[in-house]
């Protein structure tokens, strides 16, 4: 190893601080770090794993700082090389005086994410654990930072392992059917050919089961970024109430005016560990001989209109938000009758992942509602969304509509099951779903065995992309480069 393979960084946050780290890992990290320390006589260089107290000193001899060194031996390190962290006092003054002395010496300024990219290429992490540490930096909930832990701990590695080996098997023994279809080489087969059946039921197993494994990351990746919540429904319904509600305190204005909220508010809450970002909109309206607005969300149809360009604006940006939503409110005036915009929009509404909210229930108590739950029910179309009423007024339901946003977002991925994943990571899972269900579908249509195969095929190499098994200085450089320096 050349003397530019050593890299140094500070590996703690900047700013004032107790401590501050300084990390130093390559071929020449003990030699480096020997040349700014002074132990004191009769103990030298600690012993791996063991810290000890030094004199940080300049070139010149002077002593900046008493800071304690440890010493991690290859391979028994998070990089898998040598390395050595040197504790300073806090700032960050000492701690970059140290590395600028470092890099005099000879040891290279670390790249951001440069000590985890180390630990991969060493074989001590695969890829999906490194991934795993820029979301445990990353995570703003306990529950998200669990999550990370569990697959730092290796569970999404395990998973998708098991399921790419189970791939390989049976892409290799429908293959060795195809070269000798006479023959009886199949790891299956002990004396009569599989017949389709089996075929099928095999990969409609592994199918199931990276289904689960897809489930778990969703609920990782919703953790991580939280849920996307948005509140829309005609001005005046109690969307800004509604948000303080659930906020627990005063931020959306609120006013009898109806289009009071024409920009977007979002905020973020944490119920059960877990993030929610709330976005209060601007609201829908369809007014005659008003502003056509193009573009509508996913299930809705009709055209949206607005009063003049400021609140056209505003409506952009909620048909933009309700593109981004995980889930949707919709919310309603249990004391007005629907009008035909309301009709329109719960008739086409399609969407698994909307809430119809009735709103102001507390008013039912000396008003007969004009719209009940059974109404809504009625006209909403079948597998339909859940519909509760609340009053954000008085609180009531809230509850409820909390743990309904909940196992809506969840699915089937129990919360604690949750696996940290980035967004490249569940487009791979995906895609392999994708393949898999494909060929799910080409064995069951009898399309050939070396249709499934390749289909197979293709959904073992994002697995393997998933994990690390292939890949390529882009792909690191673009995982790597979302680290911070240090780490
Ligand atoms: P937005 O335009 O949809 O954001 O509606 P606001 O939150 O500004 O509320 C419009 C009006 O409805 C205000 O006067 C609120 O005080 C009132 N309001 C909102 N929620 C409730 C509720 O649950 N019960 C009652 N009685 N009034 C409510």
């Amino acid at each position: 190893m050349h003397k530019q393979d050593t890299i140094v960084a500070i590996a703690t946050a900047w700013g004032e601080a107790g401590i501050a780290i300084v990390r130093l890992s390559g071929s020449l990290a003990v030699e480096l770090s020997k040349s700014v320390l002074r132990f004191k006589a009769g103990s030298g260089f600690p012993p791996p794993r063991l810290m000890r107290l030094a004199s940080l000193a300049e070139d010149d001899g002077s002593v900046i700082d008493q800071v304690l060194a440890v010493y991690f031996k290859s391979p028994e390190s998070y990089t898998g090389e040598d390395l050595v962290e040197i504790h300073t006092h806090g700032g960050t003054l000492v701690a970059q005086l140290c590395v600028e002395s470092l890099v005099r010496k000879g040891a290279r300024l670390a790249e951001p994410g440069e000590f985890t990219r180390r630990a991969f290429l060493n074989g001590r992490i695969d890829l999906s654990q490194a991934e795993s540490v820029l979301g445990i930096i990353r995570s703003r909930s306990e529950e998200a930072l669990r999550a990370a832990g569990r697959t730092l701990l290796g569970e999404l590695s395990v998973f998708a392992s098991d399921i790419r080996e189970e791939i390989l098997v049976l892409q290799s023994a429908l293959e060795v059917e195809l070269d000798f279809p006479e023959e009886n080489f199949s790891p299956y087969r002990n004396s009569a050919h599989r017949g389709d059946e089996e075929w099928l039921g095999s990969i409609s197993t592994l199918r199931m089961s990276l289904d689960d494994l897809r489930d778990r990351c969703s609920v990782g990746l919703l953790l991580r970024e939280g849920i996307r919540v948005t509140l829309t429904g005609r001005p005046n319904v109690g969307k800004s109430s509604l948000l303080n509600a659930l906020l627990k305190r005063a931020r959306a204005i609120v006013t009898a005016i109806p289009g009071t909220t024409r920009d977007v508010i979002e905020e973020t809450v944490t119920w059960q560990g877990v993030p929610i970002r709330l976005v209060d909109t601007a609201g829908l309206r369809m007014l005659p001989r008003a502003t056509l607005i193009r573009g509508t969300p996913p299930g809705v149809t009709g055209d949206f209109r607005a009063h003049n360009e400021i609140e056209a604006m505003g409506i952009e940006r909620t048909l933009d938000e309700l593109r981004r939503a995980d889930i949707c409110l919709w919310i309603l005036d249990i004391s007005k009758p629907l009008d035909d915009e309301d009709k329109s929009y719960l008739a086409n509404l399609r969407d698994k992942d909307h809430i119809v909210v009735l709103n102001k229930a507390d008013l039912a108590v000396t008003h007969p509602p004009a719209i009940s739950e059974e109404d809504i029910r009625a006209s909403l179309p079948e597998e339909m969304p859940v519909v509760l009423s609340i009053s954000a007024k008085t609180g009531d339901g809230l509850e409820l509509l909390k743990d309904a946003i909940l196992s809506k977002a969840m699915g089937s991925g129990a919360l604690d099951s949750g696996l940290n994943v980035t967004a490249r990571q569940l487009s791979e899972i995906n895609e392999a779903l994708s393949c898999l269900v494909l060929a799910e579908t080409a064995m069951a249509e009898q399309k050939g065995q070396d249709v499934v195969a390749g289909l197979l095929g293709a959904a073992r190499e994002c697995l393997e992309r998933l994990l690390g098994l292939s890949y390529d200085d882009a792909l690191l450089d673009s995982i790597f480069s979302r680290f911070c320096v240090g780490k």
